[in-house]
């Protein structure tokens, strides 16, 4: 089993001529509203992947449509809180070049406790994993205690804050980031240098860095996982929109090394999911399924 403590937001999308200004009021050209945060689509990229995915997380009562459908897409939810807080949620504007200007509220996405986690983990056994990105509360305390349990720790620390990722590496077992939030943490500019400066400054971690339309590289420092390097190039596709790519890597990767693949193979078919959901326009929506994986593998 996975335990995903990830951010549940409500992405409340409006298409504009062009932002509105200050003192302006305007009609939005369109409206929709979508499930989001980068927590919920890595529990849904992972279900989608066949992992055992229990949703750890917050929202306000009144919204258990999102309950519904995180269920209907293989997401367990039996540790999503239903509190008096309002959900977290983003409002995002979409002008006519298809930048974006987006405001967020965290709401009941920090509202965890520390009582939730302990209960929460006091579940978990060996072999199990507990999965992290940064919009949540207690992250440092919820792997403390993953560390105390016996359970794996993966973190995606996005968005990057470099002072608190570089305090908890110590508990991570599986770091993912991206370019940017690579060269945050090792404080470059150029995606070139941080690869190599990565191995040097953290010989003991185990790092996937996503590299976009590149590939992937992995660096394991732990003498278990045998001191591997590793570069995979991500499959050529015509990309429409990657929102949510980054997150379906990760479900995926997750899901394949947990199901006992190697890394080679587990790298390999999240950069197939991940390419499959960047030529698709969406979120939650765009992430493939395992059957449309293998099928886009055995081509
Ligand atoms: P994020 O969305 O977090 O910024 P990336 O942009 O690095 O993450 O994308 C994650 C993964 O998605 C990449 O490692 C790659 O495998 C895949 N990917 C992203 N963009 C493309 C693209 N244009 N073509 C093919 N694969 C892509």
């Amino acid at each position: 089993t996975i335990y995903n403590f990830g951010s549940i937001n409500l992405d409340h999308l409006y298409q504009l001529d062009h932002f509105v200004r200050p003192g302006e009021t305007m009609a939005s050209n369109s409206y929709q509203c979508l499930l989001g945060g980068k927590g919920a689509n890595q529990s849904v990229a992972l279900a989608k992947a066949g992992a055992r995915v229990k949703h750890v997380g917050a929202i306000h009562y009144n919204d258990q449509a999102i309950i519904k459908q995180l269920e209907s897409l293989g997401v367990d939810t039996a540790l999503i809180e239903k509190i008096d807080v309002p959900t977290g949620h983003a409002i995002i504007q979409l002008n006519k070049e298809a930048e974006n200007s987006i405001i967020l509220y965290q709401g009941a996405n920090h509202a965890l406790t520390e009582e939730q986690v302990d209960q929460v983990l006091s579940q978990a056994s060996a072999g199990d994993w507990v999965l992290l990105q940064n919009e949540t509360n207690l992250i440092e305390y919820t792997m403390r205690k993953a560390q105390e349990h016996g359970v794996k720790v993966a973190f995606n620390p996005a968005p990057m804050d470099a002072e608190l990722t570089k305090k908890v590496l110590g508990f991570v077992d599986l770091l993912i980031v991206n370019e940017v939030e690579a060269m945050d943490l090792i404080g470059t500019s150029d995606i070139d240098s941080t690869i190599a400066a990565f191995p040097k400054a953290y010989p003991e971690l185990t790092v996937l860095i996503t590299l976009g339309k590149a590939g992937v590289c992995y660096f394991s420092g732990k003498e278990s996982a045998g001191k591997e390097k590793l570069f995979v190039k991500a499959f050529s596709v015509k990309a429409v929109d990657t929102t949510a790519a980054g997150d379906t890597f990760i479900g995926f990767c997750l899901a394949s090394l947990m199901n006992g693949d190697d890394i080679t193979q587990s790298i390999t078919r999240a950069c197939a999911a991940s390419a499959i959901c960047v030529t698709r326009l969406g979120a939650a929506s765009s992430i493939p399924t395992q059957d449309e994986v293998t099928a886009f593998l055995a081509k």
